[in-house]
């Protein structure tokens, strides 16, 4: 991640959100929330369960109408775009990224060229097959490109749908819990892969996480939300401190400074009826 010293950039502004409101009935799911995300930065949104992180995904994204407020999105609301305009613009990964249906990698991936072709599926002066090719080789999907999509380990399905987000080269990419279902190693690779590739692009990038130790890793903001309110905006290294975790999710947090890079880690302590002795 690297840190813009100049003092006078002036970046474009790829959303902003002001006094967005999202009741079902009696219950707010979200409450008056206002934000603004500059291009090319890397937002983290993270909360307890129930706290209306997706449901502020959906309203970004155009899916769903706030009860009031509105969302813009490049200083224009988001519901005057066309459904395809929307999504040259946006794409949304979410926690499952794909159904594993019977289609294979190379057809799924080039789906993510349709925002950007006419009606008979033809897009002037691009080449699909290569777009295709060239992020399906930097992914290292290419020997699984003929493979069905239902013959994929969940790491592996994730991979191909970013693998179709990045052939849809939107400006924004939001994610909705994209590694809950990854191991280990998946969940960093797939980070870093979004990484490099906001790195080389400048894509805006707007992710619902719950790892909280990659989220200080990787995400240069954050967007803290509890039970539909801001409870905090701004650095994600200032905001995650053991006052707001204890705050924010009811448990008990250990702070450290990660050893490279000295961002906030978390551990937590077991609750006091847990620690017991063993030989009481
Ligand atoms: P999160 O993604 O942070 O876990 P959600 O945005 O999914 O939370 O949900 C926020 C709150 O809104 C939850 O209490 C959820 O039950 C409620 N909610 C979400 N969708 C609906 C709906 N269609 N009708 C009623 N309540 C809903
Ligand atoms: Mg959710």
């Amino acid at each position: 991640m690297t840190e813009q010293s100049e003092p006078l950039e002036v970046r474009d502004r790829a959303l902003e959100v002001v006094g967005l409101t999202r009741a079902y009935g009696e219950f707010y799911a979200l409450r008056n929330i206002s934000w603004s995300v500059d291009e090319g930065t890397w937002w983290g949104i993270i909360g307890p369960n129930g706290s209306g992180k997706s449901t502020l995904l959906h309203l970004l994204s155009g899916v769903d109408q706030p009860t009031s407020g509105n969302v813009h999105i490049y200083g224009k609301r988001v519901g005057s775009y066309s459904r395809k305009e929307l999504s040259r613009l946006i794409a949304v990964l979410q926690q499952e990224g794909l159904p594993p249906v019977g289609y294979t990698v190379r057809e799924v991936v080039e789906m993510g060229r349709f925002p950007h072709q006419d009606w008979l599926g033809r897009e002037k002066g691009v080449d699909v097959e290569a777009i295709t090719d060239r992020v399906l080789e930097r992914l290292g999907l290419t020997t699984l490109a003929d493979r069905a999509l239902d013959r994929l380990s969940g790491g592996q399905r994730q991979r191909v749908a970013l693998a179709k987000v990045m052939v849809q080269e939107p400006r924004i990419l939001l994610l909705d819990e994209p590694t809950t279902y990854l191991d280990l190693r998946y969940q960093l690779e797939f980070m870093e892969l979004l990484a490099d590739w906001r790195q080389e692009t400048g894509v805006t990038i707007i992710a619902v996480l719950h790892d909280l130790n990659l989220t200080a890793q990787f995400c240069d903001d954050l967007l803290v939300l509890k039970d539909g309110m801001i409870e905090g905006l701004g650095a994600s290294s200032k905001l995650l401190t053991e006052d707001r975790i204890r705050r924010v999710y009811g448990v008990e947090p250990v702070m450290l400074p990660h050893p490279d890079s000295g961002v906030p880690q978390l551990l937590l302590r077991r609750s006091a009826s847990d620690t017991t002795d063993s030989t009481d």
